[in-house]
């Protein structure tokens, strides 16, 4: 699958096309997960619009998640989401 396709100005993308397109340059704000509050429910991943939360880990029989920052936007409605609270947005130092 093409994953590095370049975004460019006025573009309509295809639908079903959130992995063709690196959306992270867009980023101001980066969601971070505390995998210590990390319950693994997946909310994150399910509300995503960009597909960037993944499966990365396990703490004993807990699921955590981490973020793909070739993706995330940074538009908050993971840490919307989340319901422990366990991500919190940061500001992205570019
Ligand atoms: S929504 Fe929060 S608790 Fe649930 S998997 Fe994502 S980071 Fe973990
Ligand atoms: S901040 Fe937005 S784009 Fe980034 S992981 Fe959360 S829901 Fe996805």
């Amino acid at each position: 699958m093409a994953r590095k396709e370049k975004l460019t100005i006025g573009l309509v993308g295809k639908p079903g096309s959130t992995l063709t397109y690196h959306t992270g340059g867009w980023r101001t704000f980066r969601a971070v997960i505390s995998h210590e509050k990390c319950i693994g429910c997946k909310r994150c991943a399910d509300s995503c619009p960009d597909g960037a939360p993944y499966e990365c880990a396990h703490d004993g029989k807990k699921k955590k998640f981490c973020i793909d920052y070739d993706y995330c936007k940074g538009c908050g409605i993971c840490a919307y989401e989340c319901p422990v609270d366990a991500i919190n947005m940061e500001k992205e130092e570019k």
